[in-house]
């Protein structure tokens, strides 16, 4: 499997959007990986984690191929991982359907290619996200995408992929999140935003695998620990545990995403201090073989 890191930071963006503080400054004047857009990712090039406005921006940047992309995995309804208004480009007039391109374009259609079904996974929140998008409601037969509902735990077989949802402990403000545990041939990805811990009975499912490659949030970086999200002590914390539980396929293979400005250094300096902890720091358009 690959995982391709379409964007890795936290909501406000990094450099925050509306931010000017030091670390904010810096990222901008460092440029490069020190600019990070919200956190999505694409796994292979048939399963898009999350869909926000950034991910969106990325796909002419990232060789995102929508007639390739086939499921998409929603971890919640936080509008950072998820946006449903961009289903409405998928939409093809019917009476366009089989009509030679060429002629299309001198008609009206979002799109001159019919895609495939894109079926879409997520928590009653994220299926409500989309019934409440006055732009995509009801159009799922003209967007060609089908949303499934699915349940902490229930095990899934997605075409050739297993995924297990797990629920996270993050803010309840559009209700909870979904990690996911996503199996391919014999490659195991966690793949963990947004996350500040797991319940007891979520956590055993966690321990339960061993993974290849577990991709988790880092938002609060240097901060203090608190409830919701992680910090680089919660990061240690989690890694320490998959250690001792021995989790790990072939070594440990932790990567840091979903980054906050305020907390957490700019790339440039943050990596080397994630490094020192055994893990690695992610960043716009990273490919990681897993
Ligand atoms: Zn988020
Ligand atoms: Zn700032
Ligand atoms: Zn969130």
């Amino acid at each position: 499997m690959k995982l391709k890191l379409l964007g890795t930071s936290a909501g406000e963006g990094y450099p925050g959007f509306w931010c000017e503080c030091e670390n904010c400054t810096l990222a901008r004047k460092l440029g490069g990986k020190n600019i990070r857009g919200n956190s999505s990712a694409l796994l292979d090039s048939d399963v898009l984690l999350d869909l926000n406005a950034h991910s969106i921006d990325m796909f002419p940047h990232m060789d995102v191929h929508p007639l390739a992309l086939k499921t998409l995995l929603v971890t919640h309804a936080h509008r950072d991982h998820f946006v449903p208004y961009f289903l409405q480009w998928r939409s093809m007039a019917p009476k366009y359907r089989g009509v030679p391109e060429k002629q299309l374009h001198k008609e009206i259609s979002a799109c001159f290619r019919e895609l495939p079904w894109l079926d879409i996974y997520g928590n009653r929140f994220a299926e409500e996200a989309v019934m409440n998008d006055a732009e995509v409601a009801g159009k799922e037969e003209l967007c060609k995408f089908r949303f499934h509902r699915v349940e902490a735990g229930q095990k899934l077989q997605i075409r050739d992929l297993e995924v297990i949802p797990i629920r996270s402990i993050h803010t309840e403000i559009f209700g909870f999140a979904f990690n996911y545990i996503i199996r391919r041939g014999d490659k195991t990805l966690f793949y963990a935003l947004d996350a500040g811990g797991w319940e007891p009975e979520m956590m055993e499912i966690i321990l339960s695998y061993s993974y290849n490659c577990v991709v988790m949030e880092g938002t609060f970086g240097l901060g203090a620990k608190i409830e919701g999200h992680m910090c680089l002590e919660k990061n240690k914390d989690f890694l320490e545990t998959l250690n001792r539980h021995g989790c790990w396929k072939d070594g440990p293979n932790l990567w840091l995403t979903h980054i906050a400005p305020h907390w957490a250094p700019p790339h440039d300096l943050y990596e080397k201090i994630v490094a020192e902890e055994g893990m690695h720091l992610g960043f716009d358009g990273k490919t990681i073989d897993i």
